[in-house]
């Protein structure tokens, strides 16, 4: 078997990555703090905040006070979150979330629009382009510090080629969607699986900048997850991993998406929890009893999946768990398997409120800016 080494690039990448991310969850910090706290050695960090404050992604923004009176000061970096502008394009099942927004993920501008199908590509990004133009009319500023965009989507996505593989439900073919986006902007796009962009998002600004090892579900129409471990999302062989909504549950059961019969997102699905009963995703807090059986499967995978990867967290996200008792009723299940299962090793997203646009602005950050 041939291993690849790491290269150069590829270790000063990581490093930069690393004292951003640290930044981002950490305002006006020594370049001695992120030393201690990344492990790089202070020749490393200082060279790193050097360049940094040369492009202008980061700024000073004070001096320490408790060390201003002997030995050398200590200048406080914070990152400059106006540096400049990304555009966000979070495309879900129903709906496509279209923000503008600035390092710290603060949104400028934003649009709704209905997700649409491959065939009505053309004035899906008609209408992007209305949207940006609009921006840009109204404050050249937004043109002129634009870096770039991202496009999350779900199912399998080619980040080389910048194409969307399959989105299941939403484009039943490969769409080059990256290029048709950069042709009508003008701007670089990447593309990333909306769940792996989520979680990009947990180690941009959420959790995962303070564990290493994560596991991140997502609950909306689907069952969405990704892996995190040592700060790295975990791709597998192919890109495909983490596939917890196809874990098989049930012998024979409901032909899936997937080709496969008897997923769990065969049993706990919204179409499949719509066909036992009809509800809207905001009453979902209120009718959730009525899915005891279908939340005590999802809380089985859970701490099978647990059982295997043995996180630091595990972190809930997506509509469906927006309500605390659900949550709840989840860990309740996951403990009636383990006595000894710790729930505070369940949290819920810091996240929730930006879940559908962060994954984004938070994945073209972390791969395209240093
Ligand atoms: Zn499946």
């Amino acid at each position: 078997m041939i291993r690849n080494g790491i290269n150069m690039g590829q270790v000063k990448k990581q490093n930069r990555s690393l004292v951003l991310r640290y930044m981002n969850s950490h305002e006006g910090v020594s370049r001695k703090e992120i030393a201690e706290a990344t492990g790089l050695t202070a020749a490393a960090v200082t060279q790193i905040c050097n360049d940094f404050l040369e492009m202008g992604i980061i700024k000073e923004c004070g001096i320490d006070d408790e060390t201003s009176g002997a030995g050398r000061r200590k200048v406080k970096l914070s990152i400059n979150s106006e540096y400049g502008y990304i555009l966000g394009i979070n495309i879900e099942s129903d709906v496509t979330n279209v923000v503008v927004a600035n390092l710290a993920g603060e949104v400028k501008k934003s649009i709704q629009l209905d997700t649409c199908s491959e065939d009505e590509l053309d004035s899906f990004i008609d209408k992007i382009e209305s949207f940006l133009n609009e921006i840009y009319e109204s404050n050249a500023h937004f043109q002129d510090k634009m870096i770039g965009g991202c496009v999350a989507v779900a199912g399998e996505v080619d980040k080389e080629k910048g194409t969307s593989v399959h989105a299941y439900g939403i484009w039943d073919k490969e769409v080059s969607i990256c290029e048709m986006l950069e042709d009508k902007l003008g701007i670089h796009f990447i593309i990333e699986n909306n769940i792996d962009a989520f979680a990009t998002a947990e180690i941009v600004y959420g959790t995962a900048a303070k564990y290493d090892n994560i596991l991140v579900i997502k609950w909306g129409p689907g069952v969405g997850c990704s892996i995190i471990i040592d700060g790295k999302i975990y791709e597998g062989r192919n890109g495909r991993s983490a596939e917890l909504g196809h874990n098989i549950v049930e012998q024979n059961g409901i032909k899936c998406s997937c080709g496969r019969r008897g997923c769990l997102e065969t049993k706990i699905s919204w179409k499949a929890m719509q066909a036992k009963r009809k509800f809207k995703v905001s009453e979902f807090g209120d009718v959730y009893r009525d899915f005891a059986d279908e939340i005590d499967l999802f809380a089985r995978t859970v701490v099978n999946t647990m059982s295997i990867l043995e996180p630091d967290r595990v972190v809930l996200s997506g509509k469906l768990f927006e309500e605390k008792k659900v949550r709840d009723e989840l860990i309740k299940c996951c403990e009636s398997y383990f006595k000894k299962f710790n729930n505070k090793r369940i949290l819920y997203t810091p996240l929730a409120r930006q879940e559908d646009y962060i994954g984004p602005i938070a994945t073209y950050i972390d791969r395209e800016l240093f």
